[in-house]
């Protein structure tokens, strides 16, 4: 099956845009999740959205499984292949198509960087908000996809906030355009965050923002994390809301000095940065309040300019791959907890881990409690896997009981689909499971992701038998 719908694709496609070559799809065979892998039956290189549609077109009439993958950083097996199926890549449409600046948009190809669309518009005063880590390759498809946020999604809201329209290829092949200025239903809303499992987008229209007047960034280092947390409760608690609120523990901030010499300040049981920004007046003032709130702190350090600035940021935005510095094997894991709480899970984190002899390096939001402990083992020691696997999952069950998420941002995926009962009903999965069927009734975009368990759509409570030829064959993908 898979051999025929090769020879089809690659007529659709220009030359050396089909991949099958053994050596070549293992490249593709994991995200940024390594431990979840997979060889691809097949991948492809489309240019244009018209190729999109064309090879989606085909997976769907010979009843394929198709994922798409942007640069592959996603951290919870969202692009994870089909070794039955076909991956589509972005990495070939990477082209900024329009730039708006009297109306602030930019429409861009799925494969473009994050950084590339701030880049084109940062000598005219523009930026794009939303900031994950792994911008300087992250694909803006992705971020679609996971509905991605970063350091200044506190002030400045996610991806969804950011995104005007999409132009996707729908799991039947059709291209179409989901607009917010669409009237009914937020089809838009429902295609961000819905990790490829919806369709593929293929231009997306992304607000641009104005650079700020003034910008502050500052580095408070405590003897303690409590000492941090009380911190910030009192900024939040002050009224102020920064662009950002970022936390590492001591052990975060060693795995950052041993990879990029941060220089952060030697001794710290915890590192807040704090990063200010708006009209030059108000962040003066505020800057004022926050040394105040900040007094517990032993050192503060305020970014003279952008150099220092980039400094303060570079040891918390390489914090997720320097912790591979300090241990051989790590587990990052996400998920977020009411502000408020953050002192309680921290501690309960800390017994987690004394418990089970296996060490957890902190980082996170703070401002919005959005943890992102990273869970350190040894892969060659015996049973250190399993004990790792064992404080992650306490971990999200304590986001669950303090009122919190299983994830803030890194999604779902393969990696999570366990997890989502002990967040949801079967009746809230079986309704979440209808928005998936009314888009993709034969199961073919991305299928074994996000839901728990494999299902047919003619399976899911109030789907419509005879929706689709493909349920009524038997042919449709279980997801
Ligand atoms: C070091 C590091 C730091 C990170 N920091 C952050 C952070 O601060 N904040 C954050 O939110 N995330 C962060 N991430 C996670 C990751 O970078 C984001 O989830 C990112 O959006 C993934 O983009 P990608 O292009 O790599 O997508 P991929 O990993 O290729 O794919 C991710 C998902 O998107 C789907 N997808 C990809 N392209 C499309 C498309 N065109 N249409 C439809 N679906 C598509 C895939 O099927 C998959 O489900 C980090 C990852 C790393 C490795």
């Amino acid at each position: 099956m898979l051999d025929e719908l090769t020879a089809a694709l690659a007529a659709v496609l220009p030359a050396d845009s089909v991949i099958t070559d053994p050596v070549r799809l293992r490249t593709y065979e994991c995200d940024g999740l390594t431990y979840h892998r997979a060889t691809p039956g097949v991948v492809v290189l489309p240019e244009t959205a018209e190729q999109v549609a064309r090879v989606v077109g085909l997976c769907r009439e010979a009843g394929v499984p198709f994922v798409a993958r942007g640069s592959g950083t996603g951290l919870s097996g969202g692009a994870l292949p089909r070794e039955d199926g076909v991956l589509v890549v972005t990495s070939k449409m990477r082209r900024i198509l329009e730039i708006d600046l009297p109306n602030r948009r930019a429409v861009v190809e799925p494969g473009v960087t994050n950084l590339a669309i701030t880049e084109a518009v940062r000598d005219q005063g523009y930026y794009y908000a939303p900031d994950p880590s792994s911008q300087q390759i992250c694909s803006i498809g992705g971020n679609v996809a996971e509905n991605s946020g970063g350091a200044h999604c506190l002030k400045y809201g996610f991806t969804v906030n950011h995104v005007e329209a999409c132009e996707i290829v729908t799991p039947d092949g059709d291209l179409v355009t989901l607009d917010r200025m669409d009237p009914g239903y937020d089809l838009l809303g429902a295609f961000i965050g819905s990790e490829g499992t919806l369709g593929i987008a293929t231009k997306i229209t992304v607000r641009l923002s104005r650079a700020p007047e003034a910008v502050t960034t500052v580095l408070a280092a405590f003897e303690s994390i409590e000492r941090g947390g009380e911190a910030v409760s009192a900024i939040i608690g002050a009224g102020i809301v920064p662009a950002a609120v970022e936390m590492m523990d001591a052990l975060a901030v060693e795995a950052a000095e041993a990879a990029v010499a941060c220089g952060y300040p030697r001794g710290a049981g915890a590192v807040l940065i704090v990063e200010l920004d708006g009209p030059a007046q108000e962040v003066e003032r505020q800057f004022g309040q926050l040394k105040e709130l900040c007094s517990g702190a032993f050192e503060l350090r305020v970014a003279a300019g952008a150099e220092e600035r980039a400094a303060i940021w570079k040891g918390r935005k390489s914090a997720f791959a320097a912790v591979g510095r300090i241990s051989p094997a790590y587990i990052v894991q996400d998920g977020v907890v009411p502000r408020t709480s953050l002192p309680r899970v921290l501690a309960e984190i800390d017994r987690l881990s004394a418990e089970h002899g296996i060490r957890v390096a902190n980082v996170f939001h703070a401002g919005d409690g959005n943890l992102h402990p990273l869970v350190l083992f040894d892969d060659a020691e015996p049973g250190a896997g399993e004990r790792a696997e064992a404080v992650s999952g306490a971990i999200l069950d304590l986001c669950i009981e303090h009122g919190g998420s299983i994830t803030g941002e890194h999604g779902v995926g393969v990696d999570k689909a366990k997890h989502m009962p002990r967040m949801f009903s079967q009746d809230d999965l079986d309704t979440m499971q209808l928005v998936r069927c009314a888009f993709d009734p034969a199961g073919l975009s991305n299928p074994g992701k996000v839901f728990p368990t494999p299902r047919l759509c003619g399976e899911v409570p109030g789907v419509r038998k005879g929706a689709h030829p493909l349920v009524e064959s038997g042919k449709a993908e279980q997801f």
